[in-house]
């Protein structure tokens, strides 16, 4: 078996496409332009990049960006009034706090500052519970990415077997709680995993989680089944660098029904998802309809 390409990089412009038709309608009927802020403390490489991306692509579909650069030495009360400020301002509908921030400053206490229903990412104690508890909340991104895909691909989940490999809070365990949402049988494999092989190869559903590039091979997937990797690790290969996933690419392929690659599968839905769930948060926050297959 060949399996086909979840091509991500292309779903996640459908799902930019949908919300910008949404933001165009919300202006237009309602007055109302969703708003998202961002807020970067110090100046690691990467946050820089990613801060970047969110601010272009938020203003190419049409919402309103707030980008609040922050000095490395901020102290926790000046992030926190900040946090505050943003959290009663009617025009900023999404909070997001780049992670990860400078040691001094406590992550958790952070995060749970943040207007529950301004918090796009999902973090918030309160979202954590409600999304657990099967209530509505606002779901982490990439998970609620992942979940898209499945979603698309095969229409119902229910009844699958589905093996999430990795259990951090942000994708792992939220991953889990999704898919057992849409009725899959879940098992959530880790580091203490007895023989995660045999795990993996009952598994109709692989969500690979883990952060070790191409730990996956092809031989644990059963034949058909659907590979979602989420890793995104850097490797050097024939002296040039490369991004590869948690499954080993090329293995799975021959076995899989579906598989995401890397670069391209998981990673472009991840900051489509977060343009949806501000989208959402605005809804929410004036009473409107949500938007449609937005929403886990
Ligand atoms: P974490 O490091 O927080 O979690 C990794 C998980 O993998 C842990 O639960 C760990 O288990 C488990 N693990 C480690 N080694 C093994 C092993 N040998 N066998 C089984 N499980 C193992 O990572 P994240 O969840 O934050 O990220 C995972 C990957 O996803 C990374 O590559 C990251 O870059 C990528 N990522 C991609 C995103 C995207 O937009 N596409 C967004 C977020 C992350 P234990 O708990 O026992 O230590």
């Amino acid at each position: 078996m060949v399996a086909q390409v979840i091509d991500g990089k292309a779903f996640a412009a459908k799902v930019r496409a949908q919300v910008a038709d949404q933001v165009a309608k919300l202006k237009e009927e309602n007055g109302i332009t969703p708003g998202l802020a961002v807020v970067l403390v110090g100046e690691d490489p990467a946050s820089q990049v990613y801060v970047r991306s969110k601010g272009k692509q938020t203003v190419e579909v049409g919402m309103n960006s707030y980008e609040h650069k922050l000095d490395v030495d901020t102290s926790e009360e000046d992030l926190l009034a900040l946090i505050d400020k943003l959290n009663n301002d009617p025009a900023v509908h999404g909070i997001l706090v780049q992670l990860p921030l400078p040691k001094h400053l406590n992550e958790d206490l952070v995060i749970n500052s943040i207007d529950p229903a301004k918090d796009v990412d999902g973090f918030h104690i309160s979202n954590v519970g409600l999304l657990g508890t099967g209530q509505k909340s606002m779901v982490p991104c990439t998970p609620l990415g992942c979940l898209m895909m499945l979603r698309d691909y095969h229409g119902s989940l229910s009844g699958m077997d589905a093996v999430v490999i990795g259990r951090s809070n942000i994708v792992g365990k939220p991953m889990a709680q999704l898919l057992l949402g849409d009725s899959c049988t879940v098992t959530i494999a880790h580091s203490r995993t007895k023989d995660l092989p045999d795990v993996v190869r009952r598994a109709d559903i692989v969500v690979a989680a883990v952060g070790r590039p191409e730990m996956v091979p092809g031989d644990w997937i059963k034949e058909g089944a659907t590979v979602i990797d989420v890793g995104i690790n850097r490797i050097e290969r024939d002296g040039k660098n490369k991004l590869v996933g948690d499954v080993d690419y090329a293995s799975a392929a021959e076995r899989a029904g579906a598989i995401t690659p890397v670069p391209g599968g998981v990673g472009p839905m991840t900051i489509a998802c977060l343009l949806a769930n501000t989208l959402t948060a605005c809804c929410r926050s004036n009473g409107l309809p949500e938007p449609e297959g937005l929403t886990a």
